[in-house]
């Protein structure tokens, strides 16, 4: 485990949490680069073991896109799954190649087009028709030919949050199956550009792996019927963790994830064609998620007729995901406490009702005692806002020789704008 008490005192990654606290303001995250390099190595070797061809492993960049960060997974040979020119131009400075970097995002723009044409990335992720006339123009403009990949949309249902599920008709994301075939045959549309493979993302958290394993089959269906040699099969991200004990249980094996991706390109693609194509990944939490926590200290406590609220000085505006999404975050003292447990409001100091990170019982703290918020290494910092005009929190990182690294400094309030 990577967060356990020792001496009922909270430890992350063999660091003690308040050892850390005297020295670093809280708010603060802290992440683990130990944790990191593990989940990094359990999906790829994963990837390796269950026989997958050439894999490749894109880390999604927007579920955190810490320079430092990126720079441990680059030096595992990492590559990036991006969805911005910011993403892009930190996935390069961070050392990921452009050959390993894959392009998403429904919206980009002409100049983030540019960007990627310019630096050449492996490919263009492309979400509709529009989208790859634009590309197709602008790789003329420059004398470049543009490495296009079709984001299917493969009309499946994923169980979880409607906010974070993607791969259904009425979401903005992906493209038929029909108008990609159509759209394959249309030779004005790849004068300057080359289909080289097909990809699907169904939606985020995912626990059950049925919905990608038939997202997977019907893209093969697309790639056969495409009559095109596709370079790669991109399976997306996705893959859940347990925010709580409950889903523990629930949360798929590395080694499960591989063999159902290994069994149904086996079965659906592989078995039709003597096209080998390599087998593209997008993790973003499942390699994150883990790596960090965020701590913050208590400001005070107050009653309202039977309502207890706790007071933290984090917020909604340094983790969004319990206001966004009610994502579930489980919240643990630093110190451990044998005081009786009581219901509990814990909220941070941002003007919004919604600036709650749960009711959970707890032993009451007080004022100054400090307390984590698990699990905070995807879309935790990367989704932070400066909202009430609060500075951003300062980002650590215990490496692997357990010395803590400052990887982002706390902001200023000069630099708000
Ligand atoms: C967000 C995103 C991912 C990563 O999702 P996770 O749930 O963090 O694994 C992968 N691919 C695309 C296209 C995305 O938008």
């Amino acid at each position: 485990m990577s967060l356990e008490y020792k001496k009922n005192t909270l430890h992350f990654s063999g660091v003690s949490i308040a050892e850390v606290a005297k020295k670093h303001k809280t708010p603060f995250y802290l992440y683990s680069e130990e944790v990191l390099s593990e989940n990094y190595m359990e999906f790829f070797h994963g990837a390796l073991e269950a026989g997958l061809h050439h894999p490749l492993v894109c880390f999604a960049v927007k579920s955190n896109s810490n320079k430092e960060f990126l720079k441990v997974l680059a030096g595992m040979g990492s590559g990036a799954d991006i969805v911005s020119g910011g993403e892009l131009l930190r996935a390069l400075e961070a050392g990921i190649p452009a050959s390993k970097i894959v392009f998403s995002g429904v919206g980009k723009t002409t100049e983030e087009i540019e960007l990627g044409l310019k630096k050449g990335v492996y490919s263009f992720n492309v979400e509709s028709v529009e989208e790859l006339e634009l590309i197709n123009f602008l790789a003329g403009k420059m004398k470049k030919t543009a490495r296009i990949c079709f984001r299917f949309n493969p009309e499946v249902v994923s169980k979880t949050h409607k906010y974070i599920s993607t791969g259904n008709k009425t979401h903005k994301f992906g493209i038929l199956k029909k108008d990609i075939l159509a759209t394959v045959k249309n030779k004005k549309l790849w004068t300057n550009s080359k289909l080289v493979g097909l990809s699907i993302h169904i939606g985020s958290q995912l626990l059950d792996l049925k919905a990608t394993k038939t997202a997977i089959e019907r893209m093969c269906d697309v790639a056969i019927a495409s009559k095109v040699d596709l370079e790669f099969l991109d399976v997306g991200g996705g893959l859940g963790i347990d925010y709580q004990a409950s889903e523990t249980a629930k949360v798929p094996k590395i080694a499960d994830y591989m063999k159902m991706i290994h069994d149904t390109l086996e079965k659906h693609y592989y078995s039709k064609t003597a096209n080998i194509a390599r087998v593209v990944f997008e993790p973003g939490r499942r390699i994150s998620g883990k790596t960090g926590i965020l701590v913050m200290s208590v400001l005070r406590n107050k009653v309202s007729d039977g309502n207890n609220f706790m007071i933290l000085d984090g917020g909604m505006n340094d983790m969004m995901r319990p206001s966004l999404y009610e994502a579930y975050h489980e919240i643990s003292p630093v110190a451990k406490s044998s005081k009786k447990e009581v219901l509990t409001h814990i909220v941070g100091p941002i003007c919004e009702t919604s600036d709650l990170f749960g009711t959970r019982k707890m032993a009451p703290l007080k004022s100054g005692e400090l307390v984590i918020l698990r699990d905070a290494g995807a879309y935790g910092y990367s989704m932070g806002s400066t909202y009430n005009l609060r500075a951003r929190p300062e980002e650590l990182m215990i490496n692997l020789a357990r010395k803590l690294q400052v990887i982002n400094p706390r902001g200023t309030y000069e630099e708000l704008k």
